[in-house]
């Protein structure tokens, strides 16, 4: 029997950061009749296993740290912090919103919430399970993950501390995920192919969260490939290659998290069929974020342009914009900050001292290490970083190693938006003793009427 298809103004893929903006917005602003499909969990990645779940691990792991080696120094009696895995996990969970309760909010808010896997049967038509959904628009946002082989360890499952953990790859989740652990107690050991950890980082910001890690004992290894894993008894071997030829060699860990290499979910869409064009790391999209088939828009890590949610959420917005017919300016990505949620963090904002030498500028770079506030943290590593075009003073980018960093670079992106000097960062008043003040800092280093009053000025 033919299936009768459910006619809607737009139909969504994924129920994640990207798909519930999409559905908002096109319900609010056009009054459309919305469908949203999602095949495992609603609400997405972010508030389930990814940004929330991670950021309530950091914060524990912060306060454990802090107590074992702040609070003797500064004359607090607390003894060793001991971490219980499994009631750290229960407040996690506490923090999250429930499957029902997620359900009952989409529905409340109008959109028909379908559970199951989307699958295209024509370029305007979509099979999930017995149902069959018709719309003119279609939003495909659904996501990304890690590919995993069967020894990989979900971290946020764990109810118990590894003696030991070997994360594989050193960007933003295998850091947060190392640091976490280690100051949880495990002995962790972070291995990534690239040169540095954080590679897509600025290379002095990344030098500088290396030593903060090591200094921590968290074990770096880096230019080097995991070949291969094995189990043995209770614990996973690791062949370890490094990448300048010499000899393999092998480390045992009782755990292994795999936090490299996102695959795009894409593979049981059937995008070929509807003419979907697609790479390995994602579905191609254009500036409005069409995708090479009329009708068919995609928004979110499935695009792999920028893997965050506050990214997520803008491309939906410029999706729905764009296929409701409004004149909506095409997406730019020029000044994204960007954090990596470790202690300290590595905030970013704009061109890397490397991009900007890539595009041409006559590069200038001031960097500031330290600020008054880091005595009272204890904090040793730290870099507040400017890189600005010599020719017309303008501030390219911004990168920092420090607490708050997330904070201070999302504060400082309205100033490169607007196209801000690095004379006009300098002249700023600032509020002392703070972590940002660091920027002025830095931009006061560029001056040479200020320079050498710096290091007084900033650190007694
Ligand atoms: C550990 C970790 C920590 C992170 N921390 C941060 C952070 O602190 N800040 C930040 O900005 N970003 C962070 N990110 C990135 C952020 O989580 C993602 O960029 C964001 O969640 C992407 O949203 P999305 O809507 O594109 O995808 P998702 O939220 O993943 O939603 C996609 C949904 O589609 C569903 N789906 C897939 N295929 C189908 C199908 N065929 N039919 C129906 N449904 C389907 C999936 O089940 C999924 O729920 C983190 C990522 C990870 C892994």
């Amino acid at each position: 029997m033919a299936l009768v298809g459910e006619q809607f103004d737009l139909v969504v893929l994924g129920g994640g950061s990207a798909a519930r903006d999409a559905a908002n917005m096109a319900m609010r602003d056009y009054d459309a009749r919305v469908a949203l499909v999602e095949r495992e969990r609603w609400g997405g990645s972010c508030p389930n296993v990814a940004c929330s779940p991670t950021k309530a691990y950091l914060v524990a792991a912060e306060l454990a740290h802090d107590v074992n080696t702040r609070a003797p120094v500064l004359g607090i009696e607390t003894g060793p912090a001991r971490v219980d895995l499994a009631k750290v996990r229960e407040w996690k969970e506490s923090l999250k919103r429930s499957q029902e309760q997620w359900l009952r909010d989409l529905e409340e808010s109008g959109i028909t919430a379908v559970a199951g896997q989307a699958t295209f049967t024509g370029p305007r038509t979509l099979r999930v399970g017995e149902r069959e959904l018709d719309a003119d628009r279609i939003l495909v946002a659904t996501g990304s993950r890690t590919a995993v082989p069967p020894v990989h360890v979900s971290a946020l499952d764990l109810n118990e501390v590894p003696r030991s953990l070997l994360v594989v790859g050193g960007g933003a989740v295998g850091l947060e995920f190392g640091q976490a652990f280690s100051r949880f107690g495990a002995q962790v050991r972070i291995a990534d192919a690239a040169g540095r950890i954080a590679p897509l980082a600025d290379a002095d910001s990344s030098a500088a969260l290396a030593a903060a890690l090591e200094a921590e004992e968290i074990e770096l290894a880096t230019n080097v490939f995991v070949q291969r894993l094995r189990q043995e008894g209770d614990e996973v071997v690791a062949t370890i290659a490094p990448r300048d030829g010499s000899e393999p060699y092998e480390r045992h860990a009782h755990r292994v998290l795999l936090a490299s290499g996102r695959v795009p979910n894409v593979e049981e869409l059937d995008l070929d069929a509807v003419g979907v064009e697609t790479t390995r790391s994602g579905i191609t999209v254009d500036e409005h974020l069409r995708t090479s088939a009329p009708g068919i828009w995609a928004a979110g890590d499935v695009t792999a342009v920028a893997q965050f949610t506050p990214i997520a959420q803008y491309q939906a917005r410029v999706a729905v914009a764009d296929m409701f017919g409004k004149d909506a300016p095409a997406a730019d990505y020029s000044v994204l900050p960007t954090a990596i949620f470790t202690d300290p963090e590595l905030g970013s904002v704009g061109l890397t001292e490397e991009q900007a030498r890539e595009q041409g500028h006559d590069v200038g770079v001031v960097r500031n290490e330290r600020v008054k506030r880091f005595q009272f943290v204890g904090a040793e590593h730290g870099l507040f970083k400017i890189v600005f075009d010599r020719g017309s003073r303008k501030v390219l980018g911004l990168h920092v190693v420090s607490r708050s960093a997330g904070e201070i670079v999302q504060g400082f992106s309205l100033g490169l938006r607007l196209g801000a000097t690095v004379d006009d960062l300098a002249a700023m008043h600032h509020v002392f003793p703070t972590f940002g003040e660091g920027i002025k800092a830095a931009a006061e280093r560029a001056v040479p009427d200020m320079a050498d009053l710096v290091d007084s000025a900033f650190m007694d």
